[in-house]
């Protein structure tokens, strides 16, 4: 089995840097059984982290990751979202609810707002505290926020407790190590990493390929063997392909030179200034 890094959460949690999206999932029935197989493969290997969100599938993909934690939850991280326009005081509450039942749990380990909406933040951070209080989620966090929207954050009733923002992060989207990711490192917020390989597309770099048949690794595992190297920083590659699964977690083996990431970096150069947070 790889050996899969931890990161430890502000709330005490350690959680393993590479889980599993789930974005799509849930969506045609004829495709259950293999996503269900493959978040089992992922959890058997090791990413115990799984990621979802009531807004996949409109609740299918939440439904396909109680199938495949049915029997071990005490073996899972589990993250789910919320809508931004349910995150209401009372909102927030009833959509985590809503989110339980098709998880089939009592308990999320970590609730994040998707993205900002409307509803003022000092609100939904008393509806997510709430929920702490109530033991039916672990720790909250956000989503889509930006260093503007993190100071913000920071200065409402208990949004200090906030313990993780989850962004758009990968090789060709690297805008938030300027600014966004020291900001969080310094504050033991951890990051997590969004479409890690670029929703496939980064699969296709020249540079990348080159770089990871040098390894007899793939340009997924280069992609994620990158974010795997960051402090902080939790990657959820989503795949419905067990071997493909198996792939994403054999990144963890991987063991870059100094010289080849100089080489990654010449091709995918790191940010010299300011770049509004990307979003997918
Ligand atoms: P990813 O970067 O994880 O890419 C997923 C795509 O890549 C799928 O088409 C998958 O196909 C394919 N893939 C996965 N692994 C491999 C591999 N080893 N080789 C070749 N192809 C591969 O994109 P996502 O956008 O899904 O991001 C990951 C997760 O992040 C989401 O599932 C979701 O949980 C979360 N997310 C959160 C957002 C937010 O706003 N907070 C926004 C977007 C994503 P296949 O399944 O067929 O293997």
């Amino acid at each position: 089995m790889p050996d899969i890094p931890t990161v430890t959460l502000a709330s005490g949690q350690s959680v393993p840097a590479l889980g599993l999206g789930t974005w799509n999932m849930g969506d045609d029935s004829r495709k259950a059984n293999a996503e269900i197989e493959s978040l089992k493969r992922g959890l058997d290997l090791g990413m115990t982290l799984i990621d979802t969100a009531e807004m996949y599938a409109e609740g299918g993909a939440e439904k396909i990751t109680g199938e495949a934690i049915a029997g071990r939850r005490g073996e899972v991280f589990l993250v789910s979202k919320v809508y931004p326009w349910n995150a209401s005081r009372q909102g927030v509450i009833d959509a985590c609810e809503r989110s339980l039942g098709r998880l089939k749990t009592d308990r999320l380990d970590l609730y994040l707002l998707h993205w900002r909406g409307e509803h003022p933040l000092a609100e939904t951070v008393a509806g997510l505290e709430e929920l702490q209080r109530a033991g039916k989620i672990g720790a909250w966090g956000v989503s889509n926020f930006d260093v503007a929207d993190m100071e913000e954050l920071m200065t409402v009733p208990d949004g200090k407790n906030c313990v993780a923002n989850q962004v758009l992060y990968n090789l060709s989207r690297r805008g938030i190590e300027y600014d966004l990711l020291p900001w969080c490192q310094e504050r033991g917020i951890a990051v997590m990493a969004y479409s890690p390989i670029e929703q496939g597309r980064l699969l296709r770099n020249d540079k990348l390929i080159q770089i990871s048949k040098a390894y007899q690794a793939t340009p997924a595992q280069v992609a994620l063997a990158f974010l795997l190297e960051r402090e902080g920083v939790i990657a959820i590659p989503k795949s419905a392909n067990p071997d493909r699964v198996a792939e994403n977690a054999a990144a963890a083996e991987l063991d870059i030179s100094d010289e080849d990431w100089a080489a990654i970096d010449t091709a995918f150069p790191p940010p010299r200034e300011k770049r509004p947070l990307a979003m997918i």
